[in-house]
């Protein structure tokens, strides 16, 4: 069963009263929806805490809990690689507390290397990332290497794909396809996605519209901002050919609910 949920909290949450992230999944599951995805993008401050809560929360109404570790982790740059390792050790504990498995991660930036250079970094410091996660008892978890918006970034679909490989059991791709149609300047090649991941039983999904200009991505819109979208319709016919165990997270501005029931709404017709 295909699961859609939002990245944060829509201004419909704030507006009905709601004030905190410990609500959500009741006011999700209200709703109709199934998946959650809590950002630590500009940082980790969770307590456990509320992580347990989160998690009783999230179990009590159906809620699939997923997070997306910080942005400013760069395995590219291999003199990080202690922060790093920190930054995805500390957002995979939270997301265990919280009764998840899927922690969102931007695999990096070019920076003043070659692209090349850039990758193979990646390669190693994911390597080196997963062997330390086994070392310190981490068994059950996903790490999803997303698909990015913009040039100077690691991501693309063909490096996630790649990257993924490395470990099947703990590797699957975020694909982003808003990002996707970024990098291909609004000419998203749907067929060619889908064909790609087919060697990957579940993945991850964000999918929301996303403004683009030569250099990539600029910000996130919604779905009613026609014209940076794509052909939904189509996305989820071609969802619907996969095996079912996908998460569909929409990351619109202000109103990725809304935006999710959309989406969800599309799927079952
Ligand atoms: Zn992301």
């Amino acid at each position: 069963m295909v699961l859609f949920g939002p990245a944060g909290n829509d201004e419909k949450f704030y507006a009905e009263g709601n004030q905190s992230s410990v609500d959500a999944p009741r006011w999700l599951a209200g709703l109709g929806l199934t998946a959650y995805e809590i950002s630590f993008g500009r940082g980790i401050r969770m307590t456990d805490k509320t992580a347990q809560i989160i998690g009783a929360q999230a179990a009590a109404h159906g809620i699939r809990i997923s997070v997306h570790a910080p942005y400013y982790i760069n395995l590219a740059n291999r003199a990080n690689l202690e922060k790093n390792y920190h930054y995805i050790k500390r957002s995979l504990e939270l997301l265990a507390l919280m009764g998840g498995d899927r922690l969102v991660v931007h695999t990096g930036c070019q920076m003043q290397m070659t692209r090349a250079e850039a990758l193979q970094n990646c390669r190693e410091s994911l390597q080196i990332v997963l062997q330390r996660l086994k070392n310190d008892g981490f068994e059950h978890y996903w790490l999803c290497l997303e698909t990015m918006g913009k040039y100077s970034q690691i991501g693309n679909l063909d490096e996630i794909c790649a990257l993924c490989a490395l470990d099947p059991e703990h590797l699957m791709p975020t694909v982003d396809l808003g990002h996707m149609n970024c990098l291909a300047q609004g000419q998203l090649d749907l067929e060619r996605v889908f064909m790609q991941i087919c060697p990957f039983p579940q993945v991850h999904f964000h999918i929301s519209f996303v403004e683009y200009n030569i250099k990539g991505e600029i910000r996130h819109v919604t779905l009613a901002d026609q014209e940076y979208g794509f052909d939904l319709r189509r996305v989820m016919v071609l969802l619907h050919t996969r095996p079912g165990n996908d998460v569909v997270i929409s990351e619109s501005d202000r109103i990725m609910a809304q935006d999710s029931l959309r989406l969800r709404d599309f799927y079952l017709q």
